[in-house]
């Protein structure tokens, strides 16, 4: 199989808007082979200023500087040529849509994947942003205005409907919250951010979330970015994190996922991703979350008013912290939290024990879901199935070997959350627990159970058609299958059975 990579490039029919090219810059490119076979240091550093990278940031901020993560094949089609480019580039999102037929791919619909698109709308939602950025609220619809200000007075909830939210700020959940935030503990003044940069960094973050992916989108960024804070309001970590640890923790949650492509690091490294290669398969996409946030902050300069030695330090942070969302290193980070807790040893005092509680703080947010009230939680659940099905389907359209977890005949969702439950949230909930022993932790371990029973309950009666979306609510929890049955026993403390179902629902399919 033979897979292609090539540069987004603006549509040919179109001008080419002025703040498209001083964004990103003046450099071009006469074909996309100068772009993956040697990309030129010099230009990146001319272009960056007096920054220096190594040779893999330069490559990385590269390819973030020229548009978001494209899986394209042309696997099954026949070549046809597009402008100068020689060959028929097959976004997989564009096959994501119900009904549509595997064939080759219409202007319209390639066009409308270019980034020009999307620094359309970025460009209206900053112009929007730095006539009012004195409010965040401005740019939602009149309408919903009070609603989701009095949704906002109530942030730091467990029960805060992220769905709600987003739809009430017309799809700006992830802007308006993250900034709402930041305002609300004084970041802003206190490391006295520029609020026109914030607010084009913010708008840039969310707008490079795809939001054709049915999971890793900007809701779900911004669902896990409340729920860092609902943990950085826990008592143990308010009265000890500076507040260089919480801007930390709020940006790093609100990019952890930044262009995830939809699909997982095994489907990049069986398809020869330029990703898995610049990454070389470890890590890849939380490398990129990463690599493309720096870009971002570089873009939008958004701490250039800082010592270039503390804004070099932010970003080394911001890469820590995002590539502890590694799932596949889940039983890493397990076991070192584990340790520390036996031995109670966590001092933080200490900087560095500081920041692997926002490690796994920010690992607790990216996988919170099942621990949320059902109502949330099975939402979510059938969102990430969604998305592991569609890569499911494209391995099959192309005759691939169909990732564990993605395959709809035999998988199902019920299936999949019980399996992620017992053998990843549950062991990584119940050290939390330990370490913060609050309300908030039992709420969680108690939804967690709840939500479970509930999944093993439509299960047992039968009544999950995966064909169909569910139309019954949920039914209530068997009685004497509560919190503590589901968590005290069976495979969830089993250490020894862990590991392999762990590591196998991280191969599988959860990129969270
Ligand atoms: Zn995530």
């Amino acid at each position: 199989m033979e897979v292609c990579y090539q540069l987004p490039v603006l549509p040919l029919d179109r001008p080419v808007p002025k703040h498209v090219l001083s964004r990103r810059g003046a450099i071009s490119f006469s074909s996309s082979s100068s772009l993956f076979g040697a990309p030129d240091p010099r230009q990146l550093s001319q272009r960056r200023g007096a920054i220096s990278y190594d040779s893999s940031d330069q490559t990385a901020l590269y390819i973030r500087m020229l548009g978001d993560v494209r899986v394209r094949s042309q696997v099954g089609f026949e070549p046809e040529r597009r402008g100068s480019h020689p060959y028929l580039c097959v976004d997989f999102r564009t096959l994501h849509s119900r009904g549509e037929t595997v064939g080759p791919v219409s202007g319209r619909r390639v066009h409308r994947l270019f980034s020009f698109q999307r620094h359309l709308h970025t460009s209206r939602l900053v112009h929007s942003a730095t006539t009012c950025s004195h409010n965040p609220l401005h740019i939602l619809d009149e309408d919903y205005l009070g609603q989701a200000k009095c949704m906002l007075e109530k942030v730091g909830s467990w029960n805060f409907d992220i769905f709600l939210f987003d739809r009430l700020t017309n799809g700006n959940s992830l802007v308006t919250l993250t900034f709402h935030l930041l305002n609300q503990y004084g970041l802003i003044e206190l490391f006295q951010l520029d609020m026109v940069k914030l607010r084009r960094f913010l708008v840039m973050v969310q707008e490079d979330y795809h939001s054709q992916n049915p999971y890793h989108n900007a809701v779900h960024a911004a669902d896990v970015t409340q729920a860092m804070y609902c943990y950085l309001r826990e008592p143990k970590l308010s009265k000890s994190l500076t507040s260089c640890d919480i801007l930390l923790g709020l940006l790093a949650a609100a990019s952890h996922d930044l262009d995830h492509p939809g699909v997982n690091q095994p489907f990049l490294i069986k398809t020869n991703h330029y990703l898995a290669a610049l990454y070389r398969n470890t890590s890849v996409l939380e490398n990129h979350h990463w690599r493309s946030v720096v870009g971002l902050l570089r873009e939008t300069g958004l701490f250039s008013h800082l010592p270039a030695e503390d804004g070099l330090n932010m970003e080394r942070q911001l890469g820590s912290l995002i590539l502890a969302t590694d799932i596949s290193r889940q039983n890493e980070y397990l076991s070192k939290f584990r340790l520390h807790l036996d031995q109670d040893d966590l001092c933080l005092g200490n900087a560095s024990h500081r920041h692997f509680i926002l490690q796994m703080a920010l690992k607790c947010a990216d996988i919170c879901n099942p621990c949320r009230p059902w109502e949330l939680s099975k939402q979510w659940s059938e969102k990430v199935t969604s998305e592991f099905f569609q890569q499911g389907d494209i391995e099959k359209k192309h005759k691939l070997e169909v990732s564990q977890l993605c395959d709809s005949q035999t998988n199902t969702v019920g299936d999949i959350q019980i399996g992620f439950m017992t053998y990843v949230v549950e062991p990584l909930f119940s050290e939390w627990a330990r370490f913060s022993d609050t309300r908030l932790s039992q709420t969680m371990l108690g939804h967690l159970g709840l939500n479970k029973a509930s999944w093993s309950g439509l299960r047992a009666e039968g009544s999950l058609d995966e064909s169909e979306p569910d139309p019954d609510p949920p039914p209530e929890p068997v009685s004497g299958q509560g919190p503590g049955p589901c968590l005290g026993s069976g495979p969830a403390t089993a250490t020894a059975a862990e590991e392999p179902t762990t590591r196998t629902l991280a191969q599988g399919s959860q990129e969270f």
